[in-house]
């Protein structure tokens, strides 16, 4: 299977991590959209959000723990926004569970 971030998460594409742990990964979005903007993914491929049930949310948990760390790190101590598109009409664009911490600024108070 060719999964963009599983790929990047097994090094074969080059990333700019900021955290990992034995079930995290995160980096640095490409094409950010706040001065901070990373992507923490699972180090399991699950497609989407919609994917989550009984037998793999365990590892949203380990992602939600890794949050807080990452957010400190990076100083967003004023807060921050996570993120999760899914499918079509969220446009998801990477099929691997993802969420974007966003902040660095005061974020637009739209949601859609
Ligand atoms: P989404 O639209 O929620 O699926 O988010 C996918 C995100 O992955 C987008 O914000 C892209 O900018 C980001 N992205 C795509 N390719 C890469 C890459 N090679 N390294 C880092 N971020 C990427
Ligand atoms: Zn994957």
């Amino acid at each position: 299977m060719d999964c963009l971030f599983c790929r990047i998460i097994k090094g074969e594409i080059p990333s700019t991590k900021v955290f990992e742990n034995e079930y995290v990964y995160a980096f640095r979005d490409i094409n950010p959209m706040a001065p901070v903007h990373v992507l923490v993914v699972p180090k399991c491929h699950i497609c989407c959000a919609d994917a989550i049930d009984e037998s793999n949310s365990q590892w949203v948990a380990r992602i939600f723990e890794a949050i807080p760390i990452i957010a400190k790190q990076e100083k967003l101590e004023n807060g921050y926004r996570v993120i999760n598109n899914c499918g079509e009409d969220g446009c998801q664009s990477v099929k691997h569970l993802h969420f974007h911490i966003l902040g660095g600024k005061k974020l637009p108070d739209q949601m859609a």
